[in-house]
């Protein structure tokens, strides 16, 4: 059996190296030791992975460089059972792992909604390399479907429409294209689609992926490689393991992002379903990960007492290289008629990302 031994006695062990997880580790690690499982070398850094996948990404720190100066030892290795009464972690390399405070940060993945052939014949997001390497690979590939309609599906259409001019690239929506934004913001992200010739297939709810393409309720759609951006879907584990989950099975928390069924686990980023006074329910995100990570940091290394507090301010696209997004939003999400598009957009999407990897060093 493997552990880490604080100070004070206390094992620390933080599940995943995300946003959250990472965060968490660094700040519960200043002046303890922190155990920090996740099986990749190097920082998965999601929210570029539009660019991995237009092969425009380049190599993330290792996790290693980011955890330099803290008390962490990274264990690459995939939890594959947690045991919150026996306070056992069982990985899959064997060994089991026991901890006395648990920070369990394993995000979230593609939702597949049980739709016949998505899982066999579409990529999800998050496999970017793989879908880097098959259009290096085949030229053939001519016809492009992304599916999804928000954030991340927009993001990547722009991407891979601006890497790949020769390539058809289309974007299936179960909605509109972008619906969650202001009337401005939406007319914006239409216009880039425009410019870059991303055909729009809007109120198409896919209802089978094939090796050819998708069946629609609008009709068939044609495509030689599709990418799955349509929702993400929490890590099993918390609901396996017997932690209160909501209907998405994201482990409900207090307000000091503790389980509310295990109070000694602590729960951040896409696995948690965090609920803010006067804000609601969090959404899925970096932007919502990244402060819970660094506040369970501090509370784990007692710079703070206090409930976790959070606010949003804006929302933030890329649009391929050359154009982007910002969303200004009211402190509960809703929008805001403002938005910076254009290079202005573009600017303070790359400042945040580039925030996002400083906070991380
Ligand atoms: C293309 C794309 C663009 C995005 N853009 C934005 C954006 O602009 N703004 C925004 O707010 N959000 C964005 N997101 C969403 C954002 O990336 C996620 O919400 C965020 O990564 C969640 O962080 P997290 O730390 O909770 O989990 P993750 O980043 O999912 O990290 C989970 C960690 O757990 C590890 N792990 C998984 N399973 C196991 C296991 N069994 N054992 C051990 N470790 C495990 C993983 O390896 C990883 O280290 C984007 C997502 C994508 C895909």
């Amino acid at each position: 059996m493997s552990s880490s031994t604080t100070d004070t006695g206390k094992r620390i062990v933080v599940l995943g190296a995300g946003y959250a997880g990472l965060a968490a580790a660094k700040g519960a690690g200043r002046h303890r030791t922190v155990t920090l499982v996740a099986p990749e070398e190097r920082l998965l850094h999601r929210i570029r992975q539009h660019e991995t996948a237009a092969g425009r990404g380049r190599e993330w720190p290792a996790i290693g460089e980011l955890a330099r100066g803290r008390r962490i030892r990274h264990r690459r290795a995939r939890a594959v059972a947690l045991d919150p009464a026996g306070h056992e972690i069982v990985l899959d390399d064997g060994t089991t792992l026991g901890y006395d405070t648990l920070v369990y940060a394993l995000g979230s993945r593609t939702a597949w909604h049980d739709v016949p052939g998505a899982a066999e014949h579409a990529h999800p997001v998050e496999r970017a390399a793989e879908v880097r390497r098959l259009l290096r690979e085949n030229d053939r590939f001519g016809t492009l479907a992304v599916v999804g309609g928000g954030a991340t599906g927009i993001e990547l259409a722009t991407e891979l429409a601006e890497a790949h001019p020769g390539r058809q690239v289309r974007i299936v929506a179960a909605g509109q294209v972008g619906g969650s934004y202001s009337p401005k913001g939406r007319a914006h992200i239409r216009r880039v689609l425009d410019r870059l010739g991303v055909t729009v297939h809007e109120n198409a709810t896919v209802t089978e992926v094939t090796p050819d393409g998708l069946r629609t309720t609008a009709g068939p759609i044609d495509a030689d490689l599709t990418v799955w951006a349509a929702s993400m879907e929490p890590h099993p584990l918390a609901a396996e393991a017997g932690l209160a989950v909501d209907d998405r099975g994201r482990a409900l928390v207090d307000d000091h992002l503790r389980s509310v069924s295990h109070p000694d686990v602590h729960v951040v980023g896409d696995a948690a379903a965090v609920t803010v006074p006067g804000v609601g329910t969090l959404r899925m995100g970096c932007a919502t990960a990244l402060p819970q990570g660094q506040y369970v940091g501090k509370l784990l290394d007692g710079r703070t007492a206090a409930p976790f507090s959070f606010r949003y301010a804006v929302q933030c696209l890329s649009l391929g290289r050359r154009d982007g997004l910002l969303q200004l939003v009211h402190p509960d999400d809703s929008m805001k008629p403002t938005v910076l598009t254009g290079t202005a957009g573009r600017l303070a999407k790359a400042g945040i990302v580039t925030a996002v990897l400083g906070a991380l060093k």
